[in-house]
């Protein structure tokens, strides 16, 4: 068994307890793993590489929400489009207008998160205050796409207080959001705001303390990965 079964069910007992979702970060792991995660009931897989996406999508059922976690480049949009779940790592104005494009091509609507930038010193992908701004004023014009929360990653770091405020601040971020959309509904946020992705192996715990709703959670489940195969 390459799957940490025993570790599995215990992060879906707190989570249960905590009404999180858990997103199984399957990246660079071989079809076998995610076929035994399956196996296990999990449903909610997370990728970060578009031609893996796809390539999983093809051989594994097709009752698996896939979820795109990571910077998705504009050009490569259309090859997910047609099935997956969620994107959460939407972090340019000009990504979203394409999904926005890509999705009326396949006749759907495709749920975003919008990634905030969290982490106070490593550069990450992420909007900026005045980014989010900017689609604000531009989401009307939006019919394809619903915007259900954000996404967040905090620094990679031992100093929990940091990584603590981090999340803090997104939270926060994720409220005022939330308040906003209420006071200007519109097609692209009609569902509502509920989802606030945050937390992985390292942080996932502290992450729910501080209101996550969903975490992405990859090695502790699958082992290390290993980028040289
Ligand atoms: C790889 C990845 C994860 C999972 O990381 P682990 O530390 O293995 O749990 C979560 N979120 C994103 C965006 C990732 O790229």
């Amino acid at each position: 068994m390459s799957v940490n079964s025993l570790k599995y069910n215990e992060i879906i007992q707190l989570l249960s307890i905590s009404n999180t979702t858990l997103i199984a970060v399957s990246k660079t792991k071989p079809i076998e793993d995610l076929q035994e995660m399956y196996a296990l009931g999990q449903r909610d897989f997370g990728e970060n590489y578009v031609q893996e996406l796809v390539d999983k999508e093809t051989k594994l059922p097709k009752d698996i929400h896939w979820h795109f976690i990571g910077h998705l480049q504009s050009n490569k949009v259309k090859y997910i489009a047609p099935f997956v779940h969620l994107i959460h790592g939407v972090d340019s104005l000009k990504l979203l207008q394409e999904i926005n494009k890509q999705a009326l091509k396949n006749n759907r609507t495709i749920d975003c998160l919008l990634q905030l930038h969290i982490a106070e010193e490593e550069t990450k992908f992420g909007l900026d205050q005045s980014e989010i701004e900017a689609i604000k004023l531009i989401l009307p014009t939006l019919h394809n796409i619903r915007i259900l929360g954000f996404m967040g990653m905090a620094s990679f770091s031992e100093n929990m207080v940091k990584v603590k405020r981090e999340f803090i601040h997104l939270k926060n971020e994720f409220d005022l959001f939330k308040i906003w959309t209420n006071q200007n509904p519109m097609d692209a946020t009609s569902n509502g705001i509920s989802i606030l992705s945050m937390g992985m192996s390292g942080d996932y715990q502290l992450a729910i303390e501080c209101g996550s709703t969903m975490v992405r959670i990859g090695s502790l489940l699958f082992g290390a990965r290993d980028y040289n195969k």
